[in-house]
């Protein structure tokens, strides 16, 4: 063990790059370790790219705000740098009366997490989405979608010009305690050696409870352990992505996701999803075993103007959840470990949704950290 740094990150992805791009600085040895060939191959670029607005999380947790300051700071991020991004808004439609009870329960919640909401009359769905049907709905003005893999090429270069190292094809496969830090054990393609760092940030998104678990902490009592669920996208052709003005979600039915929902990316290319189930191994592969479950999702009773001729199976992402008690979700861990006997070790467990819309106030978040951990 021969080098010092201060801080490694594991993972580069959206949130290790965007707090590689935060804390790295002149005078301070920044490293982020990526197991792949390149930054951003898992969670990052597999997924829905929507800039949320902050609804669906309970008011003050960590979710709820970050998602609020995430998104407005995302927004000012990209107008600035020229990523690609759209302010296009979304709504969330309901299309039963039992859904529309749920939906007012939704705004209420979306209104207390301090997210401007306009609930639509009918003349006034009618106006915004001649096409859509549904008998309620509310419209979410600041929810955007954003271009996930320029907003990590910033990222990665801001962090660079800052002075960080990047070191791709390195994998974290031990953490000692150490006196002063922590000697961090890695693989890579000449076998594998061992360095010494002052703080160690955990952002290894679906691996990160593993991470965690190499640093002694016991993942089963801490509840970081993490359940890997699979979201599966469908594209819809045929020109219907000229009918829809803005994103378009259903009323949330259960916790696993915000359901099934028409989406976007910047270049206007429509795809139906995520469709969400639990796996126990990594595969992105899709078929066409999942369309009726896709056709009976209550979105495709606000969209009938799209035909089962209209889809076909896309792509898929695999999303890090951590599970309560009675399978509901909770928030993201974001936790200097020192009450664990871990000073200088911060760990971000269970980042899912919307942790892309939050990277930016995330890395804030860890900078301040940070900086108490380095100044004591
Ligand atoms: C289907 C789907 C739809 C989603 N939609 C949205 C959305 O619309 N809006 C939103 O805000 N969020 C969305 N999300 C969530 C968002 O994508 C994630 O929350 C975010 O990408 C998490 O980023 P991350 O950097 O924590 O994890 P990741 O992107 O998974 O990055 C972790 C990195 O750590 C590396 N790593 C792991 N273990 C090691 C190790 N031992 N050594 C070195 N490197 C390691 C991995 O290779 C990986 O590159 C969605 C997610 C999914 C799956």
């Amino acid at each position: 063990m021969s080098y010092q740094a201060d801080v490694v990150i594991v993972g580069a992805g959206v949130v290790g790059l965007a707090i590689a791009s935060e804390v790295a600085r002149e005078g301070r040895e920044v490293y982020l370790l990526e197991k792949n060939e390149t930054f951003g191959q898992e969670q990052s670029s597999r997924n829905s790219e929507v800039i949320h607005a902050g609804i669906y999380y309970e008011r003050d947790s960590l979710k709820a705000k970050l998602c609020l300051e995430g998104g407005s700071l995302l927004y000012q991020l990209c107008e600035k740098n020229g990523i690609a991004y759209r302010k296009c808004g979304k709504i969330i439609v309901a299309t039963n009366d039992v859904e529309a009870e749920e939906l007012e329960k939704l705004y209420r919640r979306g209104r207390d997490n301090g997210v401007p909401l306009k609930m639509l009359s009918r003349r006034e769905m009618g106006q915004l989405e001649p096409n859509m049907r549904g008998v309620a709905a509310f419209l979410s003005p600041t929810t955007g979608i954003v271009d996930s893999y320029a907003l990590m090429r910033y990222f990665l270069g801001k962090a660079r010009g800052n002075g960080a190292q990047i070191a791709y094809k390195t994998k974290v496969i031990g953490i000692e305690k150490v006196l002063g830090g922590y000697e961090v054990i890695v693989e890579d393609l000449s076998g594998g050696f061992s360095f010494m760092t002052r703080v160690l940030i955990n952002c290894a998104g679906l691996y990160s409870d593993q991470v965690a678990e190499m640093a002694g902490i016991n993942i089963d009592e801490a509840n970081y352990k993490l359940h890997w669920c699979k979201g599966e996208y469908y594209s819809v052709s045929g020109g219907k992505n000229k009918l829809i003005n803005r994103l378009l979600y259903p009323v949330p039915v259960g916790t696993i996701s915000v359901g099934v929902h028409i989406c976007f990316d910047v270049n206007w290319r429509m795809r139906l999803g995520p469709l969400f189930y639990y796996v126990n191994e990594i595969s992105y592969q899709v078929d066409d075993s999942r369309k009726e479950a896709f056709l009976e999702s209550s979105i495709m009773k606000a969209v009938p103007f799209i035909e089962p001729s209209d889809l076909e199976p896309e792509t898929s992402g695999i999303m890090a959840k951590r599970l309560g008690a009675e399978g509901g979700f909770l928030d993201f861990i974001i936790r200097h470990e020192h009450d664990h006997g871990l000073p200088g070790f911060i760990n971000l467990v269970g980042m899912e949704s919307p942790a892309l819309t939050s990277s930016p106030a995330i890395a804030r978040y860890i900078s301040h950290l940070l900086d108490e951990i380095l100044e004591s």
